[in-house]
């Protein structure tokens, strides 16, 4: 019989049982696709001339304060595959374009310099910024309401200007927490803007990988058994989990589904599945006949299309829209029509390209929204079944639905199992104060 069972085989599974693995627990781990890697995973799609290409589900970016997320990585070997970019560049429609990188102050007033110098906010934007930035860091420890507002009703309250809101809180914050500002909880809010840009100099540099996210997760891990293609159909507390019509048991069984998919197998648990809700990202995938940019990335202001990646010498982009709910309903080749239409609007060099393919993906359940008062329906990693523990992003990790997130939760559940088996261990890697 296994230590521990782990449910779904997304980042909080896999960094449960790697945890657990690293510490000699032998585990067993189901994960219902082909392919590991839950929402932040890539696959194969057709290029239509008999040929595939591998796609990353939609882009995934972490920042550097996201040292849980890094620490998995490490474990499982390809932490060199994360590159980090060291500045963000912000673009007009137009094409002007600033750029938001570390100076030569030290933190907060690190980005004192970019701010300056940016064209794409006045002067009394500027200082509004500064006033709320500053409000932010005494603010953070003081309040206790931010879990009940919004990060809406905060910047309000705090009289940011529209245009400033729009082009700094919202492009920044809803491609963080996927949810507009008017039902985005402040707390996440602040926290994104304190660990990522002013708790110190160097945690807002991006990291994104350099291959494919798949391939972040083929290498194994010790004391692992992986099974793929195998879907838990039920559980059962002493008979264990249902695969493939076969009862499997172990001593612990850890969930690392999502909600929706936990209401269905655990319906008995205390939890009030109702109150996550989901929100959308749309990734649009294009493929010029020639290079249209140089750039490795930009957020574009004003327009729906939030981010453009540069996926492959600058043929290859993939644009961002988080928070994507009006897309829902849209047909594919009018998401891609609208694409190009904005595009070509900040790199003007599209105009003269030949569109030769397209990709839309369009994640209806990209992450739950992050809204306040529900960080306290979050469910903890130990349950009313004794032998039964709850990962996921969903779960009270004490991020957002992020992969940052989704570790978290994988490594407090994995304490939580260690202690029960009687073995305890640390995992989980503190945020900076
Ligand atoms: C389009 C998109 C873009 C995103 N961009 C970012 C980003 O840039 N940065 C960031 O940090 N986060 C991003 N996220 C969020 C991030 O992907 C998730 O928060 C994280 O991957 C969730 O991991 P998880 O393990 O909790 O859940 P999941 O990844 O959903 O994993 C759950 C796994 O359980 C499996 N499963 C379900 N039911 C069963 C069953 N009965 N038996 C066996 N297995 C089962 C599923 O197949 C799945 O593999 C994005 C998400 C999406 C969808």
């Amino acid at each position: 019989m296994k230590d521990a069972i782990v449910i779904g085989g997304g980042l909080a599974g896999l960094a449960t049982a790697a945890a657990l693995g690293s510490q000699g627990f032998q585990v067993e781990l189901f994960e219902a696709k082909p392919f590991l890697g839950g929402r932040a995973t890539s696959y194969s799609i057709p290029l239509g001339d008999g040929q595939e290409e591998e796609i990353d589900n939609c882009q995934h970016i972490l920042l550097k304060c996201c040292v849980n997320l890094l620490d998995f990585y490490r474990r499982m070997g390809v932490v060199e595959g994360i590159e980090f970019h060291r500045e963000f560049y912000f673009m007009e429609p137009g094409g002007r374009t600033s750029s938001l990188r570390r100076g030569i102050l030290p933190a907060p007033l690190h980005f004192a310099e970019s701010f300056l110098r940016a064209t794409w906010l006045t002067f009394g934007e500027k200082l509004a910024l500064g006033r709320a930035m500053l409000a932010l860091r005494l603010e953070r420890r003081s309040r206790k309401d931010l879990d009940q507002i919004s990060m809406l009703y905060w910047l309000k309250e705090k009289k940011q200007p529209a245009r400033l809101i729009e082009r700094f809180w919202r492009q920044v914050l809803l491609s963080a927490i996927n949810v507009e500002l008017d039902q985005m909880a402040a707390a996440h809010g602040f926290q994104v803007m304190w660990l990522g840009f002013m708790a110190a100099s160097d945690t807002y540099e991006m990291g994104i990988p350099k291959v494919r996210l798949g391939q972040l997760y083929r290498g194994g891990i010790e004391n692992v058994v992986q099974r793929e293609r195998a879907s838990v159909e039920a559980f059962h507390p002493e008979r264990g989990v249902l695969v493939a019509g076969e009862w499997v048991t172990g001593k612990v069984y850890i969930s690392a589904v999502p909600s929706d998919r936990l209401a269905r197998l655990v319906p008995q648990l205390p939890i009030d599945y109702n109150a996550f809700e989901p929100s959308s990202i749309t990734g649009i995938h294009l493929w010029f006949d020639r290079p249209v940019t140089t750039m490795p990335h930009g957020t574009l202001l004003d327009r729906n299309i939030q981010w453009f990646y540069n996926k492959g010498e600058g043929r290859y982009l993939m644009l961002v829209v988080s928070a994507s709910e009006q897309m829902l309903k849209m047909q594919r080749q009018e998401i891609i029509d609208l694409a190009m239409g904005e595009l070509v609007e900040f790199l003007p060099a599209v105009a003269a390209a030949t569109l030769i393919k397209a990709h839309v993906v369009k994640e209806a359940k990209a992450t739950f929204r992050a809204k306040p008062g529900l960080e306290a329906k979050r469910p903890l990693s130990r349950t009313s079944i004794p032998n039964l523990f709850l990962a996921g992003d969903w779960t009270r990790s004490g991020w957002p639905a992020t992969m940052e997130g989704a570790v978290r939760s994988g490594y407090l559940a994995a304490e939580a199992v260690s202690e029960y088996l009687g073995r305890p261990a640390r995992f989980l890697i503190p945020d900076l104060s």
